[in-house]
């Protein structure tokens, strides 16, 4: 009896294992036709500055509308186009979109920043050369656009990074340090590789108004963050307390649900011509 219930088991988790196999199989497939169908979409979520409330600038969140699975969320697919190699195709589709975008959202004396995510398997000696003519094509000012990258980009072939980081910036255009604080990301990354913004990981922002431990973390990023000169950004921002504490430690940006979700398209360009008419209110805790 034990050895048919030790086999029962062993049938189960291989049907399970098979299951799993089967359906990243038919998740892979569907991803590679999801483009030519146009089942992508981005979102944008707003970036707020701290000291003036105003909407600064966003960040490009895709989503993958799926015939059958509905709203498929990128920590399900982007894994997958990063292994497949995918992204390269699916990168450069979002690179467009979020450049025609701010072109059509923005004016050319309005500083309104837009960012976009980079996975490393993105990279090659071409992405200088394909921002260049992307900034071109939708007549952008480099300085209007961040690219945020992980430390995974930075960590394989430092040198490389830094060789080409360097000639992207020579484009005007930012580098953010995204998750920051998390995997294997050391301050010793701000002194070496040529960046403008770093993006505190959500996870030390989530319980820092009831840890003292957090909040010490955060306040040691950004003094740190601004010895380098450089533009903190705290992720995942979700109420009031948070806010007051992310202004009275000096961090400089702030986004999270806090003040929006990400929105679609739309929804971004209704909140860009309400912030031209005036200041944006923060609802500040005092
Ligand atoms: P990320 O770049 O760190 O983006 C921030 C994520 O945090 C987004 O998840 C956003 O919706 C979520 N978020 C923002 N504010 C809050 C908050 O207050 N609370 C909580 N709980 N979450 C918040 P999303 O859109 O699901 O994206 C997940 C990740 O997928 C992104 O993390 C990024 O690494 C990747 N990703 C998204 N779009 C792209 C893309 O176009 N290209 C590449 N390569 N990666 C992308
Ligand atoms: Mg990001
Ligand atoms: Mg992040
Ligand atoms: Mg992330």
């Amino acid at each position: 009896l034990a050895k048919e219930n030790g086999r029962n088991r062993y049938e189960f988790f291989t049907s399970s294992l098979s299951r799993m196999a089967a359906e990243r199989v038919s998740l892979e497939r569907d991803l590679r036709n999801a483009l030519q169908k146009k089942q992508f979409e981005l979102f944008y979520q707003p970036q707020i500055d701290l000291k003036t409330g105003e909407l600064i600038g966003c960040e490009a969140l895709i989503r993958w509308h799926h015939p059958k699975r509905g709203r498929v969320p990128p920590d399900a697919f982007i894994p997958i186009a990063e292994e497949t190699g995918l992204i390269v195709e699916i990168g450069h589709w979002v690179l467009e979109e979020a450049l025609q975008q701010l072109s059509l959202w923005t004016t050319d004396n309005s500083s309104f920043n837009m960012a976009i995510n980079f996975s490393a398997r993105q990279f090659n000696e071409d992405v200088p050369e394909v921002m260049k003519s992307l900034l071109q094509k939708y007549q952008i000012d480099g300085k209007k656009v961040t690219l945020e990258i992980t430390e995974s980009l930075l960590i394989k072939q430092p040198d490389q990074a830094i060789n080409m980081l360097t000639k992207i910036r020579s484009l005007g255009i930012n580098i953010a340090l995204d998750d920051f604080g998390t995997g294997f990301s050391s301050l010793s990354y701000l002194k070496k590789f040529p960046l403008d913004k770093l993006k505190i990981d959500r996870s030390f922002i989530k319980e820092m108004h009831r840890n003292k431990d957090d909040i010490a973390i955060t306040k040691s990023i950004i003094a740190t963050a601004k010895h380098f000169d450089l533009t903190t950004i705290a992720e995942g921002v979700e109420n009031e307390q948070q806010v007051t504490l992310l202004q009275e430690i000096g961090c400089d940006h702030i986004q999270g649900y806090f003040y929006s979700k990400p929105v679609p398209a739309f929804d971004m360009q209704q909140k860009i011509k309400q912030n031209t008419s005036g200041k944006l209110q923060l609802v500040f805790a005092s």
